[in-house]
């Protein structure tokens, strides 16, 4: 098997050889004067990715659970309500994550293949004179269903409501490939990570928090000692870290951010939306459905595709990787054995969707699944083709 060929999973994503270079340092030492000069700027770079210029963007050497963790524990007190809807695996883990802090949790249960309900959101709100409800948590980008969900309109809920709850957002794999807007969507807690849009290695949790949040860290009661956003920024403050910094990431963090901001973060999002829709034509070609339930929800960084009835997907995930050495997500959850997933974020250009794309292919073939070989891969050919500047330029 060879390490040339891609994933397909939703995260960790394909690092470009740009960022394994970045990565690839000598021990430094974080407490000597120029750590400062490397730093600062990265924090400074990461808001135009939340797009924000008034949040403060905060960094652990953790996963995305982590992030998930102080999210909570730097901003609630045990007891406090919290509102979240359960439509996939993340936003169940970010559930039981503020169950087992102690937290009162109103849940929304909704189909998985839907998003967040922003009028079962707006209606809890309104019938919630005594503001107990302190958090409206969603996830944006659900990855075991490929759902994205609309944070505006949350947004617009809460306002509408006149309610003064925070909003809190998970865009660990949205962040860096679809629009996220935090100011403009008045986000209080993003969480996101350094293995996914930023096409880094997994070790890195990224937050962006608002002052509302920073105000409401003052009287929170949650215990928090490594994740303590207030010993973070005090340290940063200075250009150094309360423990010792992952410094590997940090360079590579660094590398990361130019990366995209010499591509553009629209034509980022741009690329993101053709490289899924080539996905989609492809599923579509195959006769087969995604579990997300309409246009709107779409994600452009992942597909969660269910195979048809009498097939178990598992069986077609594992025999990819057997037979062809690349690897595609499993179903999740209630997805599990029901959907497979196609990651299509991060470091990936047409080329690498078809090769992806030819490999399920052969492996449902192989399977005796009812779809022809070839026929996603052309349709995906024809979209990738027809949306291509210089390609329709020499076909004229
Ligand atoms: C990947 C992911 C996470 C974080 O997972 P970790 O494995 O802890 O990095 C959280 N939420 C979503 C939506 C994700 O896709």
């Amino acid at each position: 098997m060879s390490d040339q060929n891609p994933v397909f999973i939703p995260g960790p994503t394909n690092i470009p050889d740009r960022l394994l270079s970045a990565m690839h340092v000598q021990t430094r030492d974080h407490r000597a004067p120029d750590f400062v000069k490397t730093f600062a700027p990265v924090l400074e770079g990461v808001k135009k990715v939340f797009k924000t210029t008034q949040g403060t963007v905060i960094t652990f050497p953790s996963s995305g659970t982590g992030g998930w963790e102080a999210s909570v524990t730097n901003t609630l007190s045990p007891g406090d309500t919290v509102l979240i809807a359960r439509y996939g695996t993340f936003s169940h883990r970010w559930i039981d994550l503020c169950q087992r802090h102690k937290l009162n949790v109103r849940i929304i249960e909704c189909d998985w293949g839907t998003g967040a309900p922003a009028d079962k959101f707006a209606a809890e709100l309104s019938g919630d004179s005594g503001h107990d409800i302190k958090a409206v948590l969603v996830t944006h980008n659900e990855t075991a269903t490929g759902v994205k969900s609309d944070i505006a309109a949350v947004r617009k809920a809460i306002d509408a409501s006149n309610h003064p709850a925070m909003l809190f957002v998970d865009c660990v794999s949205s962040l860096g490939s679809m629009d996220f807007q935090f100011d403009n969507w008045k986000v209080d807690v993003a969480v996101s990570g350094s293995q996914k849009g930023f096409m880094l290695a997994t070790g890195m949790a990224i937050l962006c928090v608002s002052p509302k949040a920073l105000a409401a860290m003052e009287t929170a009661t949650l215990p928090r000692t490594f994740f303590d956003f207030r010993d973070m920024m005090a340290a940063n403050a200075s250009g150094g870290f309360p423990y010792t910094p992952p410094l590997q990431l940090i360079y590579g963090l660094a590398e990361s951010l130019k990366m995209l901001e010499e591509e553009g973060l629209e034509n980022v999002f741009d690329r993101h939306f053709r490289l899924a829709e080539g996905v989609r034509r492809a599923v579509d070609a195959w006769g087969l459905k995604l579990v997300a339930q309409s246009p709107d929800l779409y994600s452009d960084s992942v597909s969660a595709i269910y195979v048809p009835e009498g097939f178990d997907s598992n069986v077609l995930t594992e025999h990819a990787f057997d037979a062809y050495g690349v690897s595609f997500g499993i179903g999740l959850g209630e997805m599990n054995g029901k959907a497979f997933r196609i990651g299509h974020l991060g470091s990936l250009t047409d080329v690498m969707v078809l090769s992806g794309l030819a490999t399920i292919e052969m492996a449902m073939a192989d399977l005796d699944y009812p779809i022809t070989l070839g026929s996603g891969v052309a349709a995906a050919q024809d979209y990738f083709r027809s949306t291509n500047a210089v390609a329709t330029k020499a076909a004229a």
